[in-house]
């Protein structure tokens, strides 16, 4: 991409409504745009890091088995009708009419409708277990929208929703989805913990809040720093393998870890003070088991093995993708701009062409450019004659892993530099050595 031809509106002065550095940097690089309160649109270099997480985690839902669908924004009240939660659900449903005056809504989640895709087609035991998934918009009227799309009311989530015979086939469907949520926040650059969530009326230890650990989280929560280095499972985990997953989920909840909703000064204060961490989190997912709460009043039952009915035992899981996005800024930043986890950054590389005009210049560009997309490499090449001090300062603005600079006196020595925006480090080499480098 040439950065001549994009479109990434970049603010000069930091926005006045922004009060958390994500929300301030993300305006300012032209992420995204606030439509109306708590609706945004992404524009493009937002939308590239928001694919890029949506990615991962598609990833890692299919390596755990889950089917990818999708159910629309717009439902039926009838069907919130049938499950009791149409009353329930309160303010922060924006309910709709039609043309015909039927009640409509916009949906803020998808229990009701999926367990109504699921009682129309499923029949018998021997099509479970089954999850199913979609990445799709939900709109929640929050009374409090803020810090950008970290709180939005139009946001994007992940949710999954398994069907099980029994509730010891779907506590694996839980640990299944536990395993894929540890593997899916460390692949994007983030500690996420498992911190024990209230269940309700259903009871049970099984609902978790994956929190990170941030000083601008709404949540309070309190862990035992074991968490902080605790092994990711591996790509090649068994997810048919129940010792295994309860294994992990064992020793992922094996420690204290709570928000203040389930805090227990006792258990917390049992720990030496020296493991405890008394923190403020952000919620980027949250996993429920809550076993016929939906399958009863709607019927989702199918034939077992004993040639009766049974009702399914369900889950639900979801990932706010368009909250981590914001989630991942505030954990990696400087005072100079984002800096990107490599997973999830709009671009591998920048070249800065420090004399976009000149022949010899513009030739070297142009090779890595060619090369870099030939690997495979999203490459933003600045081809502005924007002065180099404001190239710099867009590049370190912007995150991107690497940038690679283009001059006239090191091309005339076949040379560039690269630096790394993590590290800050500079080293002059080849055109050859940095596309080796960076490919
Ligand atoms: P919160 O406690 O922050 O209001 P929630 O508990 O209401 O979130 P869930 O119903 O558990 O949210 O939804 C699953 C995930 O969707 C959350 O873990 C979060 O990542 C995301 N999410 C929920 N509400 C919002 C929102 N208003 N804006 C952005 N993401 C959201
Ligand atoms: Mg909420
Ligand atoms: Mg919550
Ligand atoms: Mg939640």
């Amino acid at each position: 991409m040439r950065l001549s031809r994009y479109f990434m509106p970049i603010l000069k002065e930091n926005p006045k409504e922004a009060e958390i550095v994500s929300h301030r940097l993300m305006l300012r690089t032209g992420m995204i745009r606030q439509q109306s309160q708590g609706i945004y649109s992404w524009l493009p270099l937002g939308k590239r890091v928001l694919d890029k997480v949506n990615a991962i985690i598609r990833e890692e839902q299919n390596r755990a088995g889950a089917v990818e669908l999708l159910m629309p924004t717009l439902q039926s009240a009838e069907l919130w009708q049938e499950s009791g939660r149409y009353d329930d659900y309160g303010k922060e449903m924006l309910r709709i009419k039609d043309r015909q005056d039927r009640p409509m809504l916009y949906g803020p989640t998808n229990e009701e409708m999926v367990t109504d895709i699921f009682r129309s087609y499923v029949k018998s035991y021997k099509t479970l277990p089954l999850n199913l998934y979609h990445i799709q918009l939900k709109f929640r009227d929050e009374i409090r929208p803020r810090f950008g799309t970290m709180r939005s009311r139009e946001f994007l989530m992940k949710d999954a929703y398994s069907f099980d015979l029994t509730k010891e086939s779907a506590i694996h469907s839980y640990n299944k989805m536990f395993t894929a949520y540890l593997r899916t926040f460390s692949r994007l650059g983030l500690r996420a913990i498992p911190m024990r969530a209230d269940t309700g009326p259903i009871g049970g230890n099984h609902s978790h809040e994956f929190i990170i650990l941030a000083d601008t989280g709404e949540s309070e929560v309190f862990c035992h720093k074991s968490f902080l280095d605790r092994a990711i499972p591996a790509a090649d985990t068994d997810f048919d393998d129940v010792a295994g997953l309860q294994a992990i989920f064992e020793d992922w909840t094996s420690d204290y870890a709570a928000t203040s909703e389930m805090h227990d000064e006792t258990a917390y204060g049992a720990m030496p003070e020296d493991a405890r961490i008394s923190a403020r989190g952000i919620e980027v997912g949250h996993i429920f088991y809550f076993g016929t709460k939906y399958s009863e009043p709607m019927g989702a039952k199918v034939q077992g093995p004993d040639g009766k009915e049974h009702l399914v035992h369900m889950g639900s899981y979801g990932i706010g993708p368009t909250r981590l996005v914001p989630a991942i800024i505030e954990a990696s930043h400087d005072e100079n701009g984002i800096i990107w986890p490599e997973s999830v950054a709009p671009f591998d590389a920048i070249i800065i062409n420090m004399k976009a005009g000149d022949a010899s210049c513009d030739g070297a560009c142009d090779t890595l450019y060619a090369a870099l997309a030939k690997a495979g490499k999203d490459v933003l090449l600045d081809d502005t004659d924007d002065r180099a001090g404001a190239k710099f300062a867009l590049a370190d603005l912007i995150g991107v892993p690497y940038q690679v600079i283009v001059g006239p006196r090191s091309v005339a020595n076949g040379e560039v530099e690269i630096k790394n925006r993590k590290t800050g480090e500079r080293e002059t080499m080849t055109i050859e050595a940095a596309i080796n480098r960076i490919a």
